[in-house]
């Protein structure tokens, strides 16, 4: 393979001979002043989504780009983040033929992805500083193995993967790398999008649900050597990012202040709560973290998750992850939030000791 030559050989035949469906708004689009538009059987009259929105998201991909220094060719949108690692399946995943590689602890939807597409779901366990084993990975991987995926920062343990073992993988991987940043604007670490550029089986997927305060929109992101973007979009429905979704993520990129703000205060919190909870009775430790969120060891994970949820508090038992027994996942909420958790923890503690 020639260097940054994208390894076509890992698509799906069906996919690189696909004919993609061509819709109404593909060369034609509303922003054009001027025009009648009798092509696309809509209603004429105006309610600000009477029309069929852009299939390519030009307006939002051109500022996503101009934001973060990548080209607009090596980006694509997806209904969530989700919705964009399910369309990597489908262009990549022979069902009943193909795997994938998973890294317990790690996040859950993509064993589910890999049951719906009926691929086999390889695991192989981060270390017990939650980092990738590189030698035990490329030891399982095989030319069927199309997917490795990664999460950095990861969910739930929150640490994010060190840039070397990733590196190496994304060099000697047969695979594409799959790095997961959903949570990467909470955390000082670069991650890896402008490492695509050199690497051209590297994918980052990121999304607008956590940072950004919009996961009701259903925005998220891959980045990704141009021809794979090309096959993603071949394999999307026609208008998988609607209307209101394209207009709403748009001024939020336009003025990054507010959601910054945010960050910096979810941070703020998130220590603050590192430390108090490492002060709770029945919490033996407090795994540090890069994300919006704390993982903690407790006495008695189901009776602790069962008594905050008594007291009006959801948090998220974690005990069944690998190398994770006992411990609870607790999102960074605002300060008014993370003080009732706190006080009801406190309480909690004064119960065991009574
Ligand atoms: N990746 C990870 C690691 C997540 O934790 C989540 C949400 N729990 C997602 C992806 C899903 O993100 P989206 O809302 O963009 O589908």
């Amino acid at each position: 393979m020639k260097k940054n030559e994208f390894p076509t050989a890992l698509v799906r035949p069906v996919i690189r001979t696909l004919k993609p469906y061509s819709s109404a708004r593909d060369e034609f689009n509303a922003e054009r002043g001027g025009m009648v538009f009798l092509d696309a059987n809509e209603n004429p009259y105006p309610t600000d989504v009477n029309r069929y929105p852009d299939p390519h998201q030009r307006k939002l991909r051109t500022l996503i780009a101009a934001n973060s220094g990548l080209t607009e060719e090596s980006l694509f949108l997806g209904n969530g983040s989700d919705d964009v690692l399910d369309l990597l399946f489908r262009v990549l995943c022979e069902p009943y033929k193909d795997r994938i590689i998973t890294t317990p602890p790690t996040f859950g939807m993509f064993k589910v992805l890999a049951d719906i597409h009926c691929v086999e779901n390889l695991e192989v366990p981060l270390d017990e500083a939650f980092q990738p084993d590189v030698d035990a990975i490329l030891a399982r991987a095989t030319a069927n193995t199309k997917m490795l995926f990664l999460v950095s920062p990861n969910n739930p343990t929150g640490n994010c993967m060190d840039r070397e073992p990733v590196l190496t993988l994304a060099r000697e991987f047969p695979g594409l790398v799959v790095v997961d940043q959903a949570y990467a604007e909470f955390s000082d670490y670069p991650g890896f999008d402008q490492d695509v550029k050199d690497h051209p089986n590297l994918v980052v997927t990121r999304t607008f649900s956590k940072a950004y305060g919009l996961a009701g929109l259903r925005l998220g992101l891959a980045v990704a050597h141009p021809e794979l973007i090309g096959y993603l979009k071949r394999v999307k429905l026609p208008y998988n990012v609607n209307e209101l979704t394209q207009q709403r993520a748009l001024e939020s990129l336009q003025d990054l202040s507010g959601m910054q703000a945010q960050v910096r205060e979810i941070r703020s919190e998130r220590g603050r709560l590192e430390l108090a909870l490492a002060g709770i009775s029945f919490i033996s430790e407090v795994f540090p973290s890069e994300a919006n969120f704390l993982m903690v060891r407790v006495d008695d994970a189901d009776r602790r998750y069962r008594e905050l949820l008594e007291m009006g508090i959801v948090v998220r038992n974690t005990s069944g992850k690998y190398r994770c027994p006992q411990t609870l996942r607790v999102t960074v909420g605002t300060p008014g939030e993370n003080e009732l958790l706190l006080n009801a923890l406190i309480a909690l503690s004064k119960n065991a000791m009574a």
